[in-house]
């Protein structure tokens, strides 16, 4: 009789890591036929001209390896565009690098300049990837709170930058600051006095930023997205990442950019040309062509304003308390005061209730901290068609 054949066992490089609650969420809502307000994509299609651009360049027989960098054309229109809205020149040959999706993006920078032992400061509520990639390359992760600030009834009105303890964390060791504006989950939006403030509390360190921008064209009521891109100082320190997914509409296709300094792509590149060497060349030939129009994305947050204005029209006749949305495209929402006996389950549980049993998911905010904190809060996606979102919240009125 042959030896069983065995796996062997070896040991987690992400021991404290599950799958992610996005995929878990949508999972969740397709088993049981939710109206899927998890993870943040749009249910509606992408514009057909977009289609007949990547199928015009399959056509065109563009379908081996484009450059490792990212096809020439599409780094001429990132490095146009980024100009003409921020203001900064981005050499497309030695600064701008075409990634598969802004979470790749995320992880190959950090790969990049963070070394064993160094300390990367981050700002919870934080996107999910951002702890495990600090852990895979080594580094200390050092998670500052936002501060929310709140009415007289408690609640939450606003979000301050938490500037004495980012000063606090900051020092001599730390490698990398992760800032994200318009902020996944809560919306929150940089302003301009705050990019200042960044850059002088940066100015005697060696820190480098990644500015996780990746929701740039979800601004609304007349504000303006502040990228790093439009500070020189912050530039001159930033890996700034974006994502063709959210602009327009094609989460699937998994792809974006990241933009910096020569002598930080240089570093980039070496992680990313054995990350995943190249992205896809159709996506990228068809994106170089659709790029040029502006008003492509320049409609954007009238597009999303009116679907945040609908939503929250709608939120107002539940028991649902809003909390403010000047960007991005997720609505948060406190349960707590829900006369309901489930008002009182943690975050996670109660969107599980709510998937399950009254058929809307959402996402606990507690997934974006490292200590779950329950503050009675979830997400909500608004990227949706109106009918979509109109179902939701006739379900959500039930409560
Ligand atoms: N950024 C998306 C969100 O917050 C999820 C992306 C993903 O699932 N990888 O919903």
């Amino acid at each position: 009789m042959s030896a069983p054949h065995i796996t062997p066992s070896f040991p987690s490089r992400l021991p404290h890591v599950g799958t992610t609650i996005f995929t878990v969420m949508s999972a969740l809502a397709a088993k049981h036929q939710a109206i899927n307000l998890g993870q943040g994509f749009p249910d509606f299609p992408c514009d057909r001209e977009l289609i007949s651009t990547v199928n015009e360049a399959m056509l065109n027989n563009h379908n081996q390896y484009p450059p490792m960098i990212g096809v020439a054309d599409l780094r001429h229109g990132i490095g146009q565009k980024i100009q003409k809205l921020y203001g900064h020149h981005y050499d497309p040959e030695s600064e701008i690098t075409v990634t598969a999706g802004g979470t790749q993006g995320i992880l190959t920078t950090i790969l990049a300049c963070v070394s064993p032992g160094d300390e990367v400061v981050i700002i919870e509520p934080a996107y999910d990837s951002y702890r495990p990639s600090i852990e895979l390359a080594g580094g200390k992760t050092i998670a500052v709170a936002l501060e929310a600030v709140r009415d007289a009834n408690g609640q939450v009105t606003t979000y301050n930058i938490p500037w004495d303890a980012l000063a606090k964390a900051i020092h001599s060791k730390t490698r990398l600051l992760i800032i994200n504006t318009p902020h996944n989950p809560t919306g929150m939006v940089w302003q301009k006095e705050d990019l200042d403030r960044l850059a002088d509390l940066l100015k005697n360190t060696s820190t480098l930023i990644v500015s996780d921008e990746v929701y740039e064209h979800m601004v609304f009521d007349g504000a303006k997205h502040h990228s790093v891109a439009s500070h020189p100082a912050l530039a001159a320190r930033s890996f700034l990442i974006s994502s063709f997914g959210k602009t327009y509409h094609v989460t699937g296709w998994k792809v974006g950019y990241v933009a910096a300094p020569a002598s930080m792509t240089a570093e980039f590149r070496k992680v990313h040309q054995f990350n995943v060497f190249a992205v896809n060349t159709p996506m990228q030939y068809g994106l170089a062509s659709y790029l040029s129009e502006a008003s492509h994305y320049l409609n954007l947050p009238a597009f999303y304003q009116a679907k945040r204005d609908f939503f929250r029209a709608g939120l107002e006749k539940t028991q649902f308390k809003m909390l403010p949305t000047p960007g991005t495209y997720f609505q948060c929402v406190d349960y707590s005061a829900l006369g309901i006996p489930e008002a009182k389950l943690p975050e996670a549980e109660f969107c599980k209730w709510l998937t399950t049993e009254v058929g809307v998911a959402a996402i606990p905010v507690s997934a974006f901290y490292e200590q779950a904190t329950e503050s009675g809060v979830i997400r909500f996606c608004f990227a949706k068609q109106e009918q979509t979102l109109a179902s939701a919240l006739q379900r959500l009125q039930t409560l």
